[in-house]
């Protein structure tokens, strides 16, 4: 999740999950589990009163409700579970309303809609939905409602309920932009601590844990399909005189250029990490111990190009670098132990060179 939820919009934050949160399919079937039965007491309530449409039409709504989730256990399909609920409450609650079930009392069963809707959709399909459910109760209300559907509502209770629904509406409006807003910024957060726990500071590179994160991952591969990888082992040439000459600001701006080449010259596919103070391991997936070695030399040729501009002019900097390649039942550890010796041979050898 850490790159994608950088930039998360409001439309997809229901992809990621924050612990705790209700997933909407689960909320869907658990307001199924509790309105079918609901709905069979009304269907049986209106029965007693010699209503002929009610009964079968609530019956209905609590076979296509528990089919929808049915289908939704069969075929896990998120989408399609949420548009069937979100229509069969929409026009369940209409009917309530027009209707006028149970004495005209069943119209307040609208006041569930707009918290479901908000928790269970995007903002905008939420606002969509509350907005043409406010028209609708509207025009219920007036004059032209009178003559198609002769509502049985007072007008106090009318008032009252258009009052009300509106604030209710607005209300679940703020409320969910806040639990919107609040699922974004932890989203964000933990995307932040991510990016943190497996990267440097100072350079961006990957940090040591990560690259034996890396390092294990491709040796796991290497086990399953025999590709060869090989590690570079680069530390920079008698640092810490620059530190002493120059000053650590400018030993840092090094330390940061030398990381810069790195990504210059390595492929997309190859792990660079900060190993330690100034020294960098490059892991260079499927790539035999000649590559690494012409990958390694011309890196190190591209650092001893480069320049780091100072108060007293520009200085240079070179490196040395000791290459292995995986061997046949060889252990992480021992690889890396190869790669050590081979840098210390370089650095015996009189530095700015490549050794394997
Ligand atoms: P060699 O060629 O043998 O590698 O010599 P060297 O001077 O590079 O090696 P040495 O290990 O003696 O010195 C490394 C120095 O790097 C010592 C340490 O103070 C410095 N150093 C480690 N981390 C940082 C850092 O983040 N910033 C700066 N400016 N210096 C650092
Ligand atoms: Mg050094
Ligand atoms: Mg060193």
């Amino acid at each position: 999740m850490s790159q994608t939820t950088r930039n998360t919009p409001d439309t997809e934050l229901s992809q990621f999950r924050v612990k705790g949160e209700i997933p909407v399919p689960v909320l869907i079937n658990w307001l199924t589990t509790v309105a079918v039965p609901l709905l069979v007491f009304f269907a049986w309530r209106s029965g007693l009163r010699n209503d002929p449409v009610t009964p079968p039409l609530l019956i209905g709504f609590a076979v296509m409700l528990a089919a929808n989730s049915l289908v939704y256990w069969l075929s896990s399909h998120k989408t399609l579970q949420r548009r069937g609920f979100i229509a069969l409450i929409t026009v369940l609650f209409t009917y309530l309303a027009i209707h006028a079930v149970e004495d005209g009392s069943a119209i307040l069963w609208l006041f569930a809609y707009p918290p479901i809707i908000f928790y269970i959709s995007e903002a905008r399909v939420g606002v969509a939905a509350c907005s043409g459910g406010f028209a609708a109760v509207i025009l219920l209300f007036s004059p032209l409602g009178d003559m198609l559907f002769e509502p049985p509502y007072s007008s106090s209770f009318r008032l009252t309920m258009i009052f009300a629904l509106g604030f209710e509406m607005v209300t679940c409006y703020i409320l969910d932009q806040s639990r919107r807003r609040s699922k974004l910024g932890l989203l964000k957060l933990a995307a932040d601590f991510e990016y943190a726990a497996k990267h440097d500071a100072l350079t961006g590179l990957a940090n040591r844990r990560e690259a034996l994160s890396q390092l294990d991952a491709e040796h796991q591969r290497y086990l399953r399909n025999g590709r060869l990888f090989s590690v570079v082992l680069l530390d920079i040439d008698l640092f810490k005189s620059v530190n002493d000459n120059y000053g650590h600001h400018v030993g840092d701006e090094l330390i940061t250029l030398v990381a810069q080449t790195l990504r210059e010259q390595c492929r997309k596919v190859d792990t660079l990490a900060r190993w330690g103070g100034e020294e960098y391991l490059i892991l260079l997936p499927e790539t035999p111990s000649e590559q690494a070695l012409q990958t390694a030399d011309r890196i190190r040729q591209a650092i001893s190009e480069a320049s780091v501009n100072t108060g007293q002019g520009l200085i240079k900097t070179t490196v040395s670098a000791g290459v292995a390649t995986i061997r046949r039942s060889e252990s992480i550890d021992r690889l890396l132990q190869r790669s050590d010796e081979a840098l210390y041979q370089a650095k015996s050898e009189g530095r700015n060179r490549v050794c394997g």
